[in-house]
């Protein structure tokens, strides 16, 4: 009987997986496997085939945030008209109390890309398909990188899955969808990983 204690937190999450080594396999459309990683805050795609190398333009979110000048209460608003983007003071007012007053318009990128998912079998950035995609019974299967395939299979492979003793809400398995740790699809669902394995 196979044993396994599945991690704790969510090391598959693309906030983790992004920064790592490895980051996310995708199939570039030169055929070969590429990957998509973050390096010192850009994502960034590259194939080592083709030599393609593209940087993800991320959107950035306008922000205006302070204490107003009227009530003194603490406000943090995002802008919504376009115009404003480019304007260094906006006159903005105050949710609380409607006070207008000259705020300066802030630019942030942090955070925004760590949100999105993936779907359909693509990343969400550039569009591309995972590399490690396929279907049981016309439903997507996908490992984000080779580990996390690896991850898949034994888990999958395990009989008797344990969480970790230590007091984790979430465990790696997470965000798996039910028919891929259905028992009864277990000797598919190796053999179909097995295969992904072995694609070159
Ligand atoms: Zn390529
Ligand atoms: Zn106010």
């Amino acid at each position: 009987m196979k044993r396994f204690v599945d991690y704790g937190g969510e090391p598959y999450a693309l906030s983790w997986i992004l920064p790592s080594p490895e980051g996310i396999a995708v199939r570039c459309d030169c055929g070969s496997e590429g990957s998509i990683r973050c390096r010192d805050g850009e994502l960034i795609f590259t194939c080592s085939q083709c030599m393609q190398k593209k940087i993800y333009e991320q959107e950035a979110v306008y922000r205006v945030s302070g204490h107003c000048n009227q009530c003194d209460r603490w406000f943090n608003e995002q802008l919504h008209d376009k115009r404003q983007y480019t304007h260094k003071i906006v006159n903005y007012a105050c949710p609380h109390c409607g006070t207008m007053q000259a705020m300066p318009v802030k630019k942030r990128f942090d955070g925004v890309y760590y949100n999105l998912g993936i779907r359909d079998g693509r990343e969400p950035y550039f569009g591309l398909e995972l590399y490690f995609l396929s279907s049981y019974r016309g439903k997507p299967v996908w490992a984000i990188n080779r580990a996390h395939l690896n991850y898949l299979l034994t888990y999958i492979a395990a009989d008797q899955r344990q969480r970790p003793s230590y007091a984790y809400t979430r465990t790696a398995s997470y965000r798996l969808p039910r028919y891929m740790k259905d028992a009864k699809n277990r000797e598919g669902m190796i053999k179909l990983l097995t295969r992904m394995q072995n694609q070159t």
